[in-house]
């Protein structure tokens, strides 16, 4: 298939390119388009016939559910049941933004978009490129994020192009996304909302509008049971792994520098090609060859938007051993240290002791 791709400015839509590929979508066809978050891959939610699609473009598991995406507040009412108060407050304070409500499924929502729940999960994106092809489409779009199962999630059109040419029908190139890190989803189906995944919107952002707020226990490190379920299915498969062997190294700051040090110091040593991820304020302070900034503790937006990108170019760069400094400061430390520790398939290093731990 010959994958066509658009340049959008989304300060200047291109309504002519926008309905074209709005009619893929309503034709059953597949679009990667820009959000806040992370590019999605784009089908009709409302047609399982082409959220089957999504599933074989990503490799994706068919048991874990599809984010349905809709433009207006409107349209929640048909995609879900029994929506309580807090979705419509969540809504008047996040919405359109990055955070996804879990909610009952209303009957026209196909089992084949929700991998078979009676729960459907719900974003209004604030992307204007999003928006507009939601509209454009007529129906509503079912997106996860457009990596190929198990890598990292795109943040830029090229990483689409890299996972997606030839097997989708148009790709939407609206420039860098500006969060990089998915939506928060929490789920509203309980007595208690709860986090399921976190994301941009933190745990103390929707406890001043709904009050309590409870964290998924598959999230928290405190709860490292590898039989443990997640009810967010996503969450129980690998994700966002780069190829080479990442390791997180978590303690005093200046002890992790020497501990990455004596680390990359071994790679070299054996003839592996190691790399570090640090920020700005301490790239200086590591003697690798390869040293990676993904942004500055002063602003830890930056890091959050460029930890996909950069785990995509340490691919490209053939790097087999990786070693990062750790990110939990601040609001979204912990969106962040669930994605880079997920990415690292848990392995972490106590920077004090060089002991190897294995967390959530
Ligand atoms: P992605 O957009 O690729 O990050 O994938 C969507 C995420 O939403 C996955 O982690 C899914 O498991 C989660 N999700 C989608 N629908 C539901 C649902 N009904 N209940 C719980 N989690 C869901
Ligand atoms: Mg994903």
């Amino acid at each position: 298939m010959n994958t066509i791709i658009y340049k959008i400015d989304p300060s200047d839509l291109d309504m002519t390119k926008i309905k074209e590929a709005g009619q893929i979508i309503a034709d059953g066809g597949l679009v990667g388009f820009p959000t806040e978050t992370v590019y999605g891959l784009g089908a009709d939610a409302m047609d399982a016939s082409a959220s089957a699609k999504i599933y074989a473009a990503k490799g994706r598991p068919s048991d874990n559910p599809l984010i349905v995406h809709i433009a207006d507040l409107a349209s929640l009412t048909d995609v879900a049941l029994d929506i309580p108060e807090a979705a419509y407050k969540l809504a008047r304070r996040f919405w359109p933004g990055p955070l996804t409500m879990i909610l009952n499924k209303s009957s026209r929502v196909p089992l084949g978009t929700t991998g078979g729940l009676a729960t459907v999960a719900v974003r209004m994106p604030s992307d204007p490129v999003a928006l507009a092809l939601i509209k454009a489409s007529g129906t509503y779009i079912a997106a996860p994020s457009g990596n190929i199962s198990g890598r990292p999630s795109p943040t830029l059109a090229e990483h689409m192009i890299e996972d997606m040419s030839g097997k989708i029908e148009m790709i939407l190139d609206g420039g860098k996304v500006g969060i990089g890190l998915e939506s928060t989803i929490v789920d509203l189906t309980g007595p208690v909302p709860m986090i399921l995944r976190p994301g941009y919107i933190t745990k103390s952002m929707l406890e001043d509008v709904l009050g309590e707020v409870t964290v998924d226990a598959a999230i928290l490190e405190e709860n490292a049971d590898k039989n443990f379920r997640p009810k967010a299915p996503g969450m129980k498969y690998k994700h966002y792994a780069p190829k080479g062997d990442l390791t997180v190294v978590e303690g005093e700051p200046q002890k992790v520098i020497e501990m990455i040090n004596h680390l990359t110091g071994q790679c070299q040593e054996c003839g592996q090609k190691a790399a570090v991820i640090a920020t700005e304020e301490d790239l200086e302070k590591y003697q690798c060859e390869q040293v990676f900034c993904i942004g500055t503790r002063a602003h830890e937006e930056t890091i959050a938007a460029n930890l996909f990108d950069i785990l995509r170019k340490m691919d490209d760069m053939g790097i087999d051993v990786i070693y990062s400094e750790s990110f939990y400061n601040g609001g979204l430390g912990q969106a962040i240290m669930n994605r880079l520790l997920k990415a690292a398939g848990h392995q972490v290093i106590d920077a004090d002791t060089g002991a190897h731990k294995n967390c959530l």
